[in-house]
Order: C-alpha cells, then sequence, then structure tokens
C-alpha cells in the first residue's frame, strides 16, 4: 500500500508522507481536480458528513473550471497546487516544471484568491533539482495510503477494502477527482467516509 515512487532517498525524507500516529486525525486529498460532476459528487459527500479535505488541483482545470475551484473552497477545504498541465518531472527541466507549478498558482489565485503553499508532484516523480527549488516555497505533500482509485484492473470493492485497511492515524489518504476514476469514486467513497467517521477520526485540512 505504500506507494513509493522512485525517489533519491535524501529528497524523500524531506517530503511529508504522514502525520503523528499519535491522534486520530486523517488527512483526505483529491487530486487531478476540479472537474464537474466527481468533484461535486466528492464536496457533496464531504458535507453531509461535515468531513474536510484537501484538493491538489490542476491548473488548467482551475482555468477551465473557476467557480468550482472557488466552490471548494468556499466549502471549507484546503486546496494544493498540483502543477498546471500534471507535467511528468522526470520528463521536463526544472525550469519548465517550475514555471508549470507558477502558471497554476496563478490561475489558483485568480480563481480564489488562496494562495496555497503547499504541492504535489505529479505521478510522485520530481527529481532532486525540481525538490529543492520547489521545497524553497511550498512544501511537499505525499502520501500513505493509495486508494488505486484509477486502478482499472482493481475492483471498486478491493479500492474500498485496501483503503479502509491501511487508513491509520495520522495517514494521508490519496484520491482522485477526475473523469477516469469517477466511477469508482462514486461506488467507494460514501462507504469510506462512513467508516472513518464511524471509526472516529477526525478529518483535517493541510
Ligand atoms: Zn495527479
Amino acid at each position: 500500500m505504500h506507494h513509493i515512487p522512485s525517489l533519491v532517498p535524501k529528497i524523500f525524507h524531506q517530503m511529508v508522507w504522514h502525520f503523528s500516529r499519535e491522534q486520530n486525525n486523517i488527512y483526505l486529498t483529491f487530486d487531478d481536480g476540479p472537474v464537474p460532476g466527481v468533484t461535486d459528487f466528492v464536496l457533496e459527500e464531504l458535507g453531509l458528513r461535515n468531513m474536510k479535505a484537501t484538493f491538489f488541483m490542476v491548473g488548467d482545470n482551475v482555468r477551465k473550471f473557476p467557480d468550482l475551484a472557488r466552490k471548494v473552497v468556499e466549502e471549507g477545504h484546503g486546496l494544493g497546487n498540483h502543477t498546471f498541465s500534471h507535467m511528468n518531472g522526470f520528463q521536463n527541466s526544472a525550469e519548465r516544471y517550475l514555471n508549470d507549478i507558477a502558471c497554476c498558482q496563478r490561475e489558483i489565485i485568480r480563481a480564489t484568491g488562496e494562495n496555497p503553499l503547499i504541492f504535489r508532484p505529479p505521478y510522485g516523480k520530481i527529481t532532486k533539482k525540481q525538490f529543492q527549488l520547489t521545497a524553497k516555497k511550498y512544501k511537499l505533500i505525499m502520501w500513505d495510503v493509495i486508494s488505486g482509485d484509477y486502478d482499472q484492473h482493481q475492483s471498486p470493492q478491493k479500492c474500498l477494502k485496501k483503503s479502509i485497511k491501511y487508513s491509520q492515524n495520522g495517514s494521508i489518504v490519496l484520491f482522485h477527482d477526475q473523469q477516469k476514476t469517477e466511477a469508482v469514486i462514486r461506488a467507494v467513497l460514501p462507504e469510506y467516509l462512513d467508516y472513518i467517521k464511524r471509526s472516529g477520526f477526525q478529518t483535517c485540512i493541510l
């Protein structure tokens, strides 16, 4: 369940993979939105249970759907930067990478007025140089529970079971609010959130 991207150990330890195991806080995160339909569904399900989450947004989606980005903030959720074009760090120079992050940040500020200082690299792929430059401004947030909601070979039931099994105090849980994961999110999220609530976890934003 611990999905470890191929990272240099030195930067691996400077990223945030989870929080204190002593407190019953859990950190739900949704990557790649905002996307009409699926993001609305996630907001609805969180709202029904009075839960909070953090959305790592793709700048191009914020540009296309600024009202939806604003709705996320208005409902009290956290925001993070996930690059403008969902850029793969391993396939791009540090300069291009930093520029893509800056573009995303501009769209987020324009749409929401927020200036988030957290970043998650798409695919978990970031070079040492890109990391060092990005870390000057942003805290890099990874995850310790990967739902696998994007995995076409995994049934929604398996996704739910695994997400429940590995969620613990301080966990950062990775979901996606995008088109490819919409069916799985609709099938899995309500039951997963009910489990989190039943188990006494507090949902926190980053
Ligand atoms: Zn992503």
